[in-house]
């Protein structure tokens, strides 16, 4: 057995115990500031240097092990997404719970599991003869904006903790440690207002009905997105969507309350939140390819006098993406083969967008995702990892940075930067 894995199976019930202790403490986006302090000073008793970052509202934990170059990143997230406490049956959210192999709780997958792999394999490395540099980038805010991560950067590449030609990242997302994502798309949601003219609805021939005309667009909508589609498919990732995922018109209401539905007139004004999933090619000019299509789309149906506007109700996002032929992913895939015996691993790719654009985005080549999490679980009730995984995700980064600081000496990650 070689001394990773030793290293594993003895501190492996140290390692449970972080991951339930993480659990345990609520870190909804924007509150990270509780889980960054315990972290911060978990590591710091290892005689690790650690810098707590804070910008804003934004609690970042930064780790450094190691000098020189190249450099390697892994990014985790502090945060949860704020669940419906009553939907959870095996457990309480923040009570974690370990079960037949898995460990059951509140961020459990996404990704406080991922957490504790990537603290424990500086542990080891801490301790390991390499040349470069491992940071652990725990990053706050990831589920709203991913401004944790975006924070990180500003502030490595100003004080030169790396430099861009010679890092690249991996984010521990969830894969069940069966797949390396190369990408997943960006989002952009949008909110479309139908202004007509209201009026009573004894006589709605004098007036011009809004929510008739946004769902005339609602179902129109397909084929828009088709069209998106046939232009600016990828060749890796999934092709765009269009979800509506709220609609309203015609209630008065306060917040989520309404106070009251007008039932016999027709209202002016109707209003639709939409997700649309983008491929990096349609927001790769700043959202303008974008912006140009839909404008087209809803062209047509402002034609018998009604005023349709649009506007991105959150910042959008970009997408990320990297070539699967990439040093890197040869690197993850070989790493996830023959170093831990793993069979049929799948290059793959993420539904929804995570911290990996934010690497990209400043030229960092970036694994999409590697992590123990399981796939399919996160922001639900009854959330788990299987403690497995965990194990194999600690040996995967220890045994993956090694590889990476031995196969990227005295090179270039990114020769094109
Ligand atoms: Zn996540």
């Amino acid at each position: 057995m070689d001394s990773i894995k030793n290293f594993i199976n003895y501190k492996q019930k140290e390692i449970i115990l972080l991951v339930k202790k993480l659990i345990s403490i609520q870190s909804f986006s924007g509150q990270e500031l509780m889980i960054a302090d315990f972290i911060a000073k978990f590591i710091a008793e290892e005689e690790i240097k650690v810098i707590k970052q804070k910008h804003d509202q934004t609690n970042n934990v930064i780790v450094i092990i190691g000098k020189g170059e190249p450099t390697l990143i892994y990014n985790g997230h502090l945060d949860t997404v704020c669940p419906t406490a009553e939907m959870w049956k095996i457990t309480k959210p923040l009570i974690p719970l370990e079960q037949d192999g898995k460990i059951f709780g509140l961020g459990s997958t996404d990704m406080k599991g991922a957490l504790a792999s990537l603290i424990f394999a500086a542990f080891y490395l801490k301790e390991t003869d390499f040349q470069g540099k491992l940071i652990l980038a725990l990053t706050a805010k990831e589920e709203i904006d991913g401004s944790g991560t975006k924070a990180f950067l500003d502030y490595g590449v100003k004080k030169k903790i790396f430099t861009i030609q010679k890092t690249a990242a991996l984010v521990a997302e969830a894969t069940a440690m069966q797949m390396v994502s190369v990408g997943c798309r960006g989002s952009a949601f949008i909110t479309i207002q139908v202004k007509g003219k209201g009026g009573h609805s004894a006589n709605p021939d004098k007036t011009k009905n809004p929510i008739g005309k946004l769902a005339e667009i609602i179902l129109d909508l397909p084929s828009f997105v088709a069209d998106l589609g046939k232009n600016y498919k990828d060749e890796i990732l999934p092709l765009p969507t269009a979800t509506p995922t709220a609609f309203w018109s015609g209630v008065v209401s306060k917040g989520s309350e309404v106070l009251t539905t007008k039932k016999n007139s027709v209202p002016y004004l109707a209003e639709a939140i939409f997700d649309f999933r983008n491929t990096p090619r349609l927001t790769e000019n700043n959202f303008e390819d974008f912006k140009k299509e839909l404008n087209q789309f809803l062209k047509k149906f402002s034609a018998d006098g009604f005023k349709i506007t649009w506007d991105f109700t959150a910042k959008p996002g970009t997408g990320h993406k990297i070539d699967p032929n990439h040093d890197l992913i040869k690197l993850a895939k070989k790493t996830l083969e023959e170093n831990l015996g793993r069979e049929n691993i799948k290059i793959g790719f993420e539904q929804g967008s995570n911290d990996a654009a934010a690497f990209g985005n400043v030229g960092i080549p970036a694994v999409n995702k590697v992590g123990p999490g399981t796939i399919g679980v996160n922001h639900k009730a009854d959330e788990y990892v299987e403690i497995k995984n965990i194990l194999l995700a600690t040996e995967f980064y220890i045994k993956f940075a090694l590889n990476y600081f031995n196969h990227f000496g005295g090179k270039n990650v990114n020769p094109k930067n």
